[in-house]
Formats: structure tokens, sequence, C-alpha cells
């Protein structure tokens, strides 16, 4: 990834990412603006160990998705940095590697706002807080008091950096794609046109 490079403000989206789908892309460019990011990377994690009975597509196929997806939009990228890491995926580590790297950058972790609820109990949450801003969308209809009282508890109690991006709610997710594609269904405007090829092409959900 040497085009990040000498970049100051890198957003990173991470995410199973199995397969990636319109509400990631979406997220990604709405987080693009509301920090005014240069950049937002694609970080499909390696083998989540929340996930590791659940058959999640190996780490190579799900990157290419990433990469199909993203072609053309020059502010987005694709990382390899989880899927070649040995071991659990720890958002901490992928934080602290990418500081390292890119030490002039201020770091975005974008999410949806649902990990307000549970990023304290992901591993060493105070280094996350301590490389990054964390971008969270909340979704339309979501409780609002929830999530503010939630962003004050995290900010105290971690020193945290939070930034609440309201975001319209759409129904799409990972698991709605490859239910359809088992079934046989189009899974057409869910995922980018090449990704959709892709996915059936190689028959990745049957
Ligand atoms: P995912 O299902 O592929 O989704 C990636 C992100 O996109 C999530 O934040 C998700 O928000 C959001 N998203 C998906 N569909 C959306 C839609 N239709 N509208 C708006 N937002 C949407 O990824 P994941 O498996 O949850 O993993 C997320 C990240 O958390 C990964 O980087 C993972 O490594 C990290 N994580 C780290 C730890 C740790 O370090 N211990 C533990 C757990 C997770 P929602 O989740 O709100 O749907």
């Amino acid at each position: 990834m040497r085009e990040l490079a000498g970049l100051k403000k890198i957003g990173i989206l991470g995410g199973t990412f199995d397969p990636i789908h319109m509400g990631h892309l979406l997220l990604a460019q709405w987080a693009l603006e509301e920090a005014q990011l240069e950049a937002v990377v694609f970080m499909p994690t390696g083998m989540p160990y929340f996930k590791r009975d659940q058959g999640v597509l190996r780490g190579e196929l799900r990157l290419r998705m990433v990469e199909l997806a993203i072609q053309g939009r020059e502010e987005f990228f694709a990382s390899d940095m989880e899927i070649l890491r040995e071991g659990n995926t720890y958002t901490y580590e992928t934080l602290e590697a990418m500081r390292e790297r890119w030490p002039e950058a201020e770091l975005t972790f974008i999410e949806g706002a649902d990990c307000l609820d549970s990023i304290d109990r992901w591993k060493n949450v105070r280094r996350i807080f301590q490389n990054c801003t964390l971008l969270a969308a909340a979704r339309e209809g979501a409780s609002m008091e929830h999530l503010e009282k939630r962003k004050r508890e995290l900010e105290e109690r971690y020193s945290a950096r939070i930034r609440l991006m309201p975001f319209p709610r759409l129904e799409i997710s990972s698991t709605l794609v490859r239910r359809r594609a088992a079934q046989g269904r189009s899974i057409a405007y869910l995922v980018p046109e090449q990704v959709r090829r892709y996915i059936e092409e190689n028959r990745l959900y049957q």
C-alpha cells in the first residue's frame, strides 16, 4: 500500500466482508465525506476468532471481492495486513501496525454503531482508542440517547475519541447475500456487479 504514504487522514473499515456488499461501500463513502478522509482502507479480517465456527470463506477470496468492489475508486484501498497475520485477528494489533507504518497519519476506524456495545470486550481496547478516532455509523431508528450515553462512557473510561455519523438503515447484510446465493437467487444490486459475477462464476456460496 505504498500509495498511502504521505496521507494525513486515513480511514480503516474493518470487516469480515463475507462478502463485501453495497452497505459497506456506502459506509466507506459517507465516512470519507463525514471525516474528510483522504483514503479508506478496507481491511478484511484474518480468521475472526468470534466467527471461527461459522465457516467463513478463505481470506484471499474475501480480499479479492473487496478489490473487485473498489476497482476504479482512487480513494479506496484494500489491505491484506490482517489476512496475512497468523493467529486471531485483533484490531489493536492492526492499528498499531498501521501507526508504525504511517506515523504521520491520523487514523479513523469506521464501524457500525452496534460496536459501541461490544468494543470494551475487544482485546486491549485501551490500545485501540490510543491509536484512532472511532467513527460509528448510527443507523436511522437506533436510539441516539443510548448511543450518546455509550459514547460518553467510552470517552470517559478510555479517553476515546468517538464520532457518531447518522446513517440510513439499509437492510443489506452479508448473511442475506450468502443466503440468496445459496438459494440460486439473484444478488444483483446487493453487491457490485464485478463481485456478483465473481461469486456466481466461482459458486462461492452454493
Ligand atoms: P462485517 O460484518 O463484515 O461488517 C463490517 C462493518 O460494516 C461493521 O461495522 C458493520 O456494522 C457494518 N455494516 C455491515 N452492513 C451494514 C449496513 N447495511 N449498514 C451499515 N453498516 C453496515 O464485519 P464484522 O465481522 O462485524 O467485523 C467488524 C470489525 O470489528 C472487524 O475489523 C473485526 O476485526 C473487528 N472486531 C475486532 C475484535 C477484537 O479486536 N477483539 C472483536 C470483534 C470485532 P454492524 O456490526 O453494526 O452491522
